[in-house]
């Protein structure tokens, strides 16, 4: 098998189980292994640390499948980690009938640059690694067994696949799918999920419970859903009783998609103001026109991917938390969410306090916010750590 040998000291992160090997990390590699080859990862002393993916097209050399000098990658790896990966799950998670659900997760499943969806009966897969994507045919019949879906989607469309060197890949590897929209459960509510052209898989999993727990406390409240997609937070909160909800995002499509799940839940929908424009315009306009709001929820997209992009994030995150400050009433809730992978949580908050302070908030956080059980976070890996929240009142 070929190796990659590291230079002196770079073993450290993986000692720690880090499943990543950076290309700056390498001394020298032994043979010629293409995209995908599996290889021995080993310490300039020549200690075995790990076996992986290569991938010379990449920043991230290899990533890590497993720790074990003697264990076998081959389709029966691959079929044991999805089956340990969905095992999890359904200790976790109390899937309703046509619920969604994660099931596998990446690098803190085992699966580095794979991800798969089940919505229903349907299961959309992403692949992001030279590793997964010579694994594929495995991988498929691995999910195709397991999961006994109706059909078996592929999304292999991330932004991230260019900078692995991989070609994009969409649609359906098994069963039928046509439409390709599914209705999906989630905590009572019935959503519509594109999974050929929604975000992602088509559907924001990461923030189910977040949406239960947020609507819960909308009773009686005036609330603005910014960055709404398909309007998953704007049903939870009316189907508890919110007295009206105003909800902004600058696609047409997800807004159509949102008024449609307002409909399909019998929902009030003459308590409902849709809004297709920009957040961070939209915020000055309202604050402008002296509108006020009991809840607001700031869920937008991801602004720093990297640590590199982390100080233009930050005062994105500022400037639009800030205004929501300001557009709160006395007792009111901000419930703000950072995707990046590129902001921790601690700077995350720093940056919601510095916004309070500017906005003359008195915010207390009363809560914290995380990505659903089924994304779980690899101790090792913090970068799979990337979904984080606060719930603040302000006095
Ligand atoms: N809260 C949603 C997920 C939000 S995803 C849910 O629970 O399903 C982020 C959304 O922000 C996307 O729908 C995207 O269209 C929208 N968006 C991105 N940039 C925006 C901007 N500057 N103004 C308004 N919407 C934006």
């Amino acid at each position: 098998m070929d190796k990659i040998i590291l230079k002196p000291g770079r073993e450290k992160s993986l000692l720690r189980r880090h499943p990543w090997v950076f290309s700056g990390a390498i001394a020298r590699v032994d043979g010629s292994p293409r995209a995908g080859d599996t290889v021995r990862i080993v310490a300039q002393d020549g200690r075995f640390l790990a076996l992986g993916a290569y991938n010379p097209k990449s920043q991230i050399s290899a990533r890590v499948w497993d720790w074990h000098v003697d264990t076998h990658i081959e389709a029966g790896f691959f079929r044991k980690r999805v089956a340990a990966a969905m095992q999890m799950r359904e200790a976790l998670i109390d899937t309703e009938a046509g619920g969604a659900v994660r099931l596998i997760h990446g690098e803190s499943d085992g699966l580095p640059g794979l991800i798969a969806d089940r919505y229903g009966d349907v299961v959309v897969m992403q692949i992001s690694s030279a590793g997964c994507h010579r694994w594929r045919d495995a991988i498929t019949a691995a999910l195709d067994e397991l999961t006994v879906a109706r059909a078996l989607y592929e999304r292999s469309d991330a932004d991230v696949l260019e900078l692995e060197g991989l070609e994009r890949r969409i649609g359906v590897l098994r069963g039928t799918l046509e439409p390709p929209q599914v209705e999906i459960r989630e905590n009572g509510a019935r959503f519509k999920v594109d999974v050929a052209r929604g975000h992602k898989t088509g559907f924001y999993l990461d923030q189910r419970d977040n949406r239960h727990f947020v609507g819960k406390l909308a009773a009686g409240r005036d609330v603005l859903n910014c960055f709404c997609y398909t309007g998953a937070f704007t049903v939870h909160t009316l189907m508890n009783d919110a007295k009206s909800v105003a909800s902004v995002d600058s696609s047409a499509d997800a807004l159509q998609l949102a008024q449609e799940h307002v409909r399909m839940n019998g929902l009030h929908e003459n308590r409902c103001e849709w809004i297709e424009a920009d957040v961070f315009q939209l915020l000055r306009k309202l604050r402008d026109q002296g509108r006020q709001f009991d809840l607001i929820i700031l869920d937008p997209p991801k602004f720093a991917p990297t640590s590199a992009t982390a100080e233009r994030a930050a005062r994105g995150y500022k400037d639009i938390n800030l205004l929501a400050f300001k557009l709160l009433r006395p007792g009111g809730l901000l419930a703000t969410f950072s995707c990046s992978g590129g902001v921790s949580a601690d700077l995350f908050r720093k940056i919601v306090a510095g916004a309070a302070l500017d906005a003359g908030a008195d915010a207390r956080m009363i809560g914290q916010f995380h990505a659903a059980p089924d994304h779980p976070v690899a101790l090792a890996f913090p970068e799979g750590e990337y979904l984080k929240g606060l719930l603040c009142r302000v006095g």
